[in-house]
Protein backbone atom coordinates (compact mmCIF):
# COMPACT_ATOMS: atom_id res chain seq x y z
CA UNK A 1 0.00 0.00 0.00
CA UNK A 2 1.27 3.55 -0.72
CA UNK A 3 0.61 7.09 0.10
CA UNK A 4 0.49 9.90 -1.79
CA UNK A 5 3.69 12.36 -0.77
CA UNK A 6 1.79 15.41 -0.27
CA UNK A 7 -1.80 15.12 0.92
CA UNK A 8 -0.87 11.26 2.64
CA UNK A 9 -4.25 9.95 1.21
CA UNK A 10 -4.10 6.36 0.98
CA UNK A 11 -3.55 5.53 -3.16
CA UNK A 12 -5.45 2.07 -4.65
CA UNK A 13 -2.64 0.10 -6.56
CA UNK A 14 -1.97 0.75 -10.43
CA UNK A 15 -3.95 4.29 -9.64
CA UNK A 16 -1.36 7.32 -11.71
CA UNK A 17 -3.02 10.38 -10.04
CA UNK A 18 -4.05 10.97 -6.19
CA UNK A 19 -7.97 11.49 -6.08
CA UNK A 20 -7.36 14.12 -2.96
CA UNK A 21 -4.95 16.60 -4.72
CA UNK A 22 -4.14 15.63 -8.02
CA UNK A 23 -0.58 14.38 -7.87
CA UNK A 24 0.76 12.20 -10.04
CA UNK A 25 1.77 9.00 -8.39
CA UNK A 26 6.29 7.98 -8.05
CA UNK A 27 6.16 4.41 -8.78
CA UNK A 28 9.56 4.13 -7.28
CA UNK A 29 9.23 2.15 -4.16
CA UNK A 30 7.99 4.85 -1.59
CA UNK A 31 9.62 4.01 1.76
CA UNK A 32 6.98 2.14 3.54
CA UNK A 33 7.29 3.21 7.68
CA UNK A 34 5.44 5.22 10.02
CA UNK A 35 7.59 7.90 9.66
CA UNK A 36 6.38 8.98 6.15
CA UNK A 37 2.88 7.51 7.45
CA UNK A 38 2.84 9.99 9.85
CA UNK A 39 3.83 13.03 7.97
CA UNK A 40 1.63 12.50 5.49
CA UNK A 41 -1.06 12.77 7.66
CA UNK A 42 -0.14 15.45 9.27
CA UNK A 43 -0.09 17.36 5.47
CA UNK A 44 -3.30 16.14 5.25
CA UNK A 45 -4.38 18.12 8.63
CA UNK A 46 -2.77 21.31 7.38
CA UNK A 47 -4.29 21.08 3.91
CA UNK A 48 -7.46 20.87 5.47
CA UNK A 49 -6.94 23.86 7.83
CA UNK A 50 -5.62 25.75 4.75
CA UNK A 51 -8.54 25.13 3.24
CA UNK A 52 -10.46 26.86 5.85
CA UNK A 53 -8.54 30.19 4.90
CA UNK A 54 -9.17 29.61 0.81
CA UNK A 55 -12.89 29.61 1.22
CA UNK A 56 -12.79 32.74 3.30
CA UNK A 57 -10.81 34.56 0.51
CA UNK A 58 -13.61 33.14 -1.99
CA UNK A 59 -15.78 35.35 0.60
CA UNK A 60 -13.82 38.57 1.15
CA UNK A 61 -13.44 38.23 -2.90
CA UNK A 62 -16.85 38.29 -3.60
CA UNK A 63 -17.45 41.28 -1.11
CA UNK A 64 -14.79 43.51 -2.89
CA UNK A 65 -16.73 43.14 -5.52
CA UNK A 66 -19.64 45.37 -3.57
CA UNK A 67 -18.20 47.02 -0.88
CA UNK A 68 -14.34 48.63 -0.30
CA UNK A 69 -12.95 46.71 -3.39
CA UNK A 70 -9.45 47.53 -1.93
CA UNK A 71 -10.00 46.40 1.50
CA UNK A 72 -11.82 43.21 0.78
CA UNK A 73 -9.33 42.31 -2.12
CA UNK A 74 -6.45 42.80 0.10
CA UNK A 75 -7.81 40.86 2.58
CA UNK A 76 -9.08 37.83 -0.14
CA UNK A 77 -5.36 37.82 -1.04
CA UNK A 78 -3.95 37.74 2.36
CA UNK A 79 -6.28 34.68 3.44
CA UNK A 80 -5.84 33.11 -0.08
CA UNK A 81 -1.87 33.39 0.63
CA UNK A 82 -2.29 31.82 4.20
CA UNK A 83 -4.27 29.16 2.48
CA UNK A 84 -1.70 28.38 -0.14
CA UNK A 85 1.15 28.53 2.89
CA UNK A 86 -0.95 26.15 4.79
CA UNK A 87 -0.88 23.47 2.29
CA UNK A 88 -4.57 24.20 -0.17
CA UNK A 89 -1.98 25.14 -2.88
CA UNK A 90 -4.16 24.98 -5.93
CA UNK A 91 -7.29 26.59 -4.04
CA UNK A 92 -5.18 29.53 -2.19
CA UNK A 93 -4.07 30.75 -5.33
CA UNK A 94 -6.95 30.64 -6.95
CA UNK A 95 -8.58 32.66 -3.84
CA UNK A 96 -5.62 34.80 -4.64
CA UNK A 97 -6.08 35.76 -8.46
CA UNK A 98 -10.29 35.81 -7.59
CA UNK A 99 -9.11 38.61 -5.01
CA UNK A 100 -6.81 40.59 -7.51
CA UNK A 101 -9.58 39.91 -10.14
CA UNK A 102 -12.49 41.18 -8.39
CA UNK A 103 -11.15 43.93 -6.79
CA UNK A 104 -9.81 45.49 -10.01
CA UNK A 105 -13.79 44.87 -11.07
CA UNK A 106 -14.81 46.24 -8.11
CA UNK A 107 -13.18 49.41 -7.79
CA UNK A 108 -13.91 49.75 -12.01
CA UNK A 109 -17.58 49.71 -10.77
CA UNK A 110 -17.18 51.97 -7.98
CA UNK A 111 -15.75 54.62 -10.77
CA UNK A 112 -18.56 53.90 -12.71
CA UNK A 113 -21.00 54.13 -10.03
CA UNK A 114 -19.73 56.87 -8.22
CA UNK A 115 -18.54 59.23 -11.93
CA UNK A 116 -22.54 58.60 -13.13
ZN1 LIG B 1 -2.71 13.65 -2.53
Amino acid sequence: MSYCADCGLELAAGTEACEQCGRPVEHEAAPEGGYYRKEGYSKGFLQHDGRTYSVSAFAFAVLALVAFPPLFALAAVALGYMGYRRGDVQLGMMAMAVGVIFGVVGMLLGVLVWNI
